[in-house]
């Protein structure tokens, strides 16, 4: 007998529920990836992200034709895709991750409802996206179907039993007569920032081993410094499920120490996005917790809101981040934190603008995390402390101490040393001249009163 099974933001062979279920049950499978229609439609398909999948893809269909198979890819209504492909392979059975955002979930009923129709299954895997599945902790006796705090949620996740890793299959075999279209190409798309990283598997394993080697022991001390780069780099192999949480997760927590501890806990993080947006899918758009903001709209703020996209905010370390995004399509954590808030709190334009930039260029751009982290920025979110504004300049000081990150990303000030180089502004006439770079979009004291007249309470 036959299986499917259907490939979404899991696009690996080791520690793959789905994948051993389906070997398990049947002896020859298929293997199916499909160019999601609608989503092309949705404008979420960034030329980033479609270079990076067409690694992925690359990669599974060669880790697949290692073990005697092959990858099958398809493009359409998933739903349709899979039901035609059901009943051309005769299959019994499809296998897939469990989902997420609400347009997962919704799709994964209409694809179960459509294969009992022809008398067929849909099993559903939890674990393949997450370490932990949304909504498999809850806080205890508050009847309350996820957690909004991060730190009760993390000694929740911590306590809980995982799953074995699981090895990736020796042999899969693929039935011979069902085609496949040609796999995308990464040097076919067009638009995708110059220095995008590689996808696929192989490259999620590279880094992930060179990361428990040399870089996780330092990750505690370093991992803010902006400059230092001392990050995984791992955001788009979790995205796109070149690599499991679970195994990210398990072989992390094995090294031991201060880093791993910390690395282990900015993964919970991603689990912990992830149970809001599963619970509370209309937080990819509507905000958490409404504060009641009147954020500001017109000429002037859709002027600075470019400015702010074009890196020439006039404030250095978010004009650097700014310019790694775009050269990139990824930025450092510290990076995220200052840009968003300068947008949303000094800048008071509405969070859904920056997040909706971010998405068109991230590589690791995705609802769950894109999108809560924007809103925890906002102080629409679960932050805590709602109302915390980032100083830019502040943030410079300290996590870019010798200005060695704004000196890689805005040239303009190379020959400019820390601490001066946050505060360009501040020099004296002439030497300020030579440096041809823009002044402050606004002053942080006007910018921190305007935020507070017009978030009441803040
Ligand atoms: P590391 O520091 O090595 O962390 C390891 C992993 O932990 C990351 O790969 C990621 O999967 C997870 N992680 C770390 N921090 C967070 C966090 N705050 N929230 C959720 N997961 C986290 N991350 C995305 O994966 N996709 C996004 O679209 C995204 N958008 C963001 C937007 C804003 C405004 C902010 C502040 C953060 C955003 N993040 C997003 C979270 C975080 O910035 C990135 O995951 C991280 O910078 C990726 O780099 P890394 O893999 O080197 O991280």
């Amino acid at each position: 007998n036959t299986a499917v099974v259907l490939y979404t933001s899991d696009l690996r062979v080791h520690d793959h529920p789905p994948l051993r279920a389906a070997l398990s049950s049947s002896d020859r499978i298929v293997p199916l990836f499909v160019r999601d229609r609608a989503i092309a439609d949705s404008g979420f398909a960034a030329p980033n992200r479609l270079a990076f999948l067409a690694d992925c893809l690359a990669d599974l269909d060669a880790a697949l034709r290692e073990r005697g198979g092959r990858l099958v890819l398809r493009s359409g209504d998933v739903v349709a895709e899979v039901c035609a492909l059901v009943q051309e392979a005769d299959a019994d059975e499809v296998h897939m991750a469990a989902g997420v955002s609400a347009y997962a979930r919704t799709r994964e009923e209409r694809l179960r409802q459509a294969l009992e129709a022809q008398g067929r299954r849909l099993y559903t895997h939890d674990t393949v996206v997450t370490a932990v599945a949304p909504g498999a902790v809850v806080p205890s006796g508050s009847g309350a179907d996820h957690f909004s705090v991060f730190t009760p949620y993390l000694r929740r996740w911590t306590e809980l039993p995982q799953r074995a890793v699981a090895a990736a299959p020796r042999r899969v075999r693929v039935p011979e007569d069902i085609g496949s279209e040609e796999l995308p190409r990464r040097a076919a798309v067009t638009g995708t920032s110059p220095g995008l990283a590689r996808g696929g598997e192989h490259e999620a394993r590279r880094l992930l081993a060179d990361w428990l080697r040399s870089g996780i022991t330092r990750y505690e001390d370093i991992h803010d410094d902006l400059a230092a780069d001392a990050t995984s780099r791992l955001s788009p192999h979790l995205h796109f499920g070149t690599l499991s949480p679970t195994e990210a997760v398990q072989r992390s927590a094995a090294v031991g120490g201060a880093g791993a501890e910390a690395f282990v806990r900015q993964l919970c993080w991603r689990d912990f996005h992830h149970q809001v947006l599963a619970a509370r899918p209309g937080a990819a758009t509507a905000d958490y917790r409404t504060r009641h903001d009147h954020w500001r709209t017109g000429p002037a703020a859709e002027e600075e809101l470019q400015a702010w996209k074009d890196g020439r905010t006039g404030y250095p370390v978010v004009d650097a981040a700014m310019r790694q995004l775009s050269h990139e399509g990824w930025v450092h954590n510290r990076g995220r934190l200052l840009v968003a808030s300068f947008l949303a709190k000094s800048l008071y334009v509405d969070w859904r603008a920056g997040a909706r930039h971010f998405l068109d260029l991230l590589v690791d751009g995705d609802v769950a995390n894109n999108q809560l982290n924007w809103q925890w920025v906002a102080g629409t979110g679960t932050d805590t402390r709602p109302n915390r504004v980032l100083n830019p300049v502040r943030q410079g000081i300290r996590y870019d101490p010798d200005g060695r990150y704004v000196h890689r990303w805005v040239p303009e000030l190379a020959g400019l040393p820390a601490p001066r180089v946050h505060e360009p502004w501040r020099l004296p006439g002439t030497e300020r001249a030579r440096y041809d770079y823009p002044p402050p979009l606004v002053e942080l004291a006007d910018a921190l009163d305007r935020f507070r007249q017009a978030r009441p309470g803040a």
